[in-house]
């Protein structure tokens, strides 16, 4: 498949300054911040700083070195958040995934004890 960036997503905003953000942690490669609408006590969104809509865009197209930049931002997001307890991380990937902003992002979602997976 083909992988069309809009650059007009709502994350590609924040990545711009457009809108506010509260970051958890920034390097060159990835910003993480808080999620808006939060799913339990910590909710915490990491993205890439290049241009991939979606983790398979992101996984088949990002240069080894962003891929190692944003896993390297999880890491440091996982530290910061002190999930010792664990943590669920989610990348809803477009329709069936159910992905509402088209800017690759994992959900880092923890602080208490979660359900199921899925319903
Ligand atoms: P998705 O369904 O695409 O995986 O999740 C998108 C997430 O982005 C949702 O959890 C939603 O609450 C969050 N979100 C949407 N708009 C904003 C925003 O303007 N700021 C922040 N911090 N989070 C947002």
């Amino acid at each position: 498949m083909t992988f069309d960036y809009d650059d007009q997503n709502i994350f590609a905003k924040i990545l711009r300054g457009e809108i506010p953000n509260q970051t958890v942690y920034e390097s060159d490669h990835a910003l993480a911040f808080k999620d808006i609408n939060p799913q339990a006590t910590h909710h915490v969104l990491v993205i890439p700083k290049g241009p991939y809509m979606s983790l398979d865009h992101f996984a088949i197209e990002a240069p080894t070195e962003e891929q190692a930049g944003f896993m390297a931002a999880v890491g440091e997001v996982c530290k910061l958040l002190e999930l010792d307890s664990g943590f669920r991380a989610i990348c809803n990937t477009r329709i069936h995934g159910v992905q509402e902003v088209p800017h690759f992002h994992m959900h880092i979602v923890g602080g208490e004890q979660l359900g199921q997976m899925l319903p």
